[in-house]
């Protein structure tokens, strides 16, 4: 890892601003190799432009997440929301 890559956990609290539950818990499945991980594990860039979360396995992008002046955060995620398995109870949300 260099100085800009970090564990999903470093992007906790951008998460928490999108997701109305703890999301470094969620399992999410790599569309193109198919690795379930929870979120806390993934590979994540985090820049002034943005935060971009990969497949620790393959490399393969699974979430942007982009913090506008208005204080807007935006979820960009190629994934469909059932590639996300929810802690029992919670609901996803996605902003786009
Ligand atoms: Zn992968």
């Amino acid at each position: 890892m260099d100085n800009t890559t970090l564990d999903g956990n470093a992007a906790g609290g951008i998460l928490r601003e999108i997701f109305p539950f703890e999301m470094t818990l969620v399992e999410e499945t790599c569309a193109h190799c198919s690795t379930t991980r929870v979120v806390g594990e993934l590979t994540v860039y985090m820049s002034a432009m943005g935060t971009v979360m990969r497949c620790p396995t393959c490399d393969n992008v699974l979430m942007r997440i982009v913090s506008t002046k208005g204080g807007c955060v935006s979820c960009i995620s190629k994934q469909s929301p059932d590639t996300f398995t929810c802690p029992p109870g919670a609901t996803l949300i996605r902003k786009t």
